[in-house]
């Protein structure tokens, strides 16, 4: 123990340089605090009962001063936690604590079944709790689904005017009966920086290495047809079909990418503002975007359209969440499940 004092003095004595102050602010990290923990405890016969990881933590932490902490990646700092029960709160908080516009007014991201209070057992991100997607949590031994999208079938998932439909209670008592609880995050992945939606699109079409964080949401690729691009991106998101506006033979190099459903005005305000050759969006009101960019092509305009659909637009978002959560809560598992488009071609 007095070996361990000595060691977190030493860290202390640090501050006095700021050369080593810096790196030890900018460096340490739960790896770094885990590792020297192990270390101590194999090779200086710690009190293993009583001196446990977390109070170990927490007086390194003391010692090298408040400043260390705050220089802790923020995501992190509930994974030092890991040796208690983790609840759905505390998985919401620790998403949301990386959101710098948190915390969202009037924010639809609120929990749609279960108790923020129970413990999380396994985690499923998709884009919507679909009554498949339920039966899949449970068979998976998970307690706790992130949707992206509503739970029951409108915006702020408003339910008096569902409580005599027989859908709306079929999906509620299989939650219920389950204990499932589902927090939707829909404000919060697309406030995070960068929007884990469009990160996990990108990713998924091998764009992200054309990411610009001064102008997010375009990407400039090599000049392609409007038809390889076409072949391409069904085939990275795994798509049949993709609705289009526009000549096949079109170059296309500067693409604007709007997953999900931005809304007519919104689109075409992105349109006007960045001129691409191709805007890619999720899903469009066919009373907006799509006659704007028709009249557009008849003017001719170069700006060509295709409409994913709202899922395949931002599925692979949810495989970010994913990736985030089994990085930041490795004791917890967590799959994705995708939900699918709801629609068949007939
Ligand atoms: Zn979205």
């Amino acid at each position: 123990m007095v070996k361990i004092i000595c060691l977190i003095s030493l860290l202390k004595s640090s501050n006095d340089n700021s050369e080593q102050y810096n790196l030890i602010n900018k460096h340490m990290s739960i790896a770094f605090i885990s590792y020297l923990y192990t270390f101590i405890h194999t090779n200086f016969s710690m009190e293993k009962s009583s001196f446990s990881r977390r109070q170990f933590v927490s007086k390194l932490i003391t010692a090298a001063g408040v400043s260390a902490l705050a220089a802790l990646p923020r995501q992190s700092m509930a994974a030092v936690n890991n040796e208690k029960d983790v609840t759905v709160q505390d998985v919401i908080d620790m998403f949301i604590h990386t959101v710098p516009s948190a915390p969202i007014k009037g924010t639809v991201d609120t929990i749609k079944a279960g108790n923020p209070s129970q413990k999380v057992n396994g985690i499923v991100t998709t884009m919507f709790p679909t009554i498949d997607v339920i039966k899949k949590t449970i068979a998976l031994g998970a307690n706790f689904i992130i949707a992206h999208e509503p739970t029951f079938y409108n915006h702020t998932d408003e339910t008096n005017w569902l409580s005599n439909d027989a859908v709306y209670h079929y999906k509620l008592d299989l939650l219920n009966k389950h204990n499932i609880a589902v927090w939707r995050c829909h404000d919060y992945i697309h406030g995070h920086v960068p929007d884990g939606v469009l990160m996990g699109v990108l990713t998924a079409l091998e764009w992200n290495k054309y990411y610009d964080a001064a102008n997010p949401n375009v990407v400039t690729i090599k000049e392609t047809s409007f038809e390889d691009i076409i072949s391409y991106t069904k085939n990275k998101l795994e798509v049949a079909h993709v609705r289009i506006i526009g000549q096949l033979s079109q170059p296309c190099k500067r693409i604007l990418i709007m997953p999900g459903a931005s809304g007519g005005a919104r689109q075409i305000s992105a349109i006007q503002k960045t001129q691409p050759d191709l805007i890619i969006v999720g899903e469009v009101n066919e009373w907006e975007t799509s006659e704007y960019i028709r009249d557009m092509q008849l003017m001719e305009g170069k700006t060509a359209l295709m409409v994913l659909g709202h899922i395949v637009s931002e599925e692979a978002g949810m495989q970010w969440m994913m990736n985030w959560l089994n990085q930041q809560l490795p004791q917890i598992k967590t799959t994705h499940v995708p939900s699918h488009d709801a629609f068949n071609w007939a």
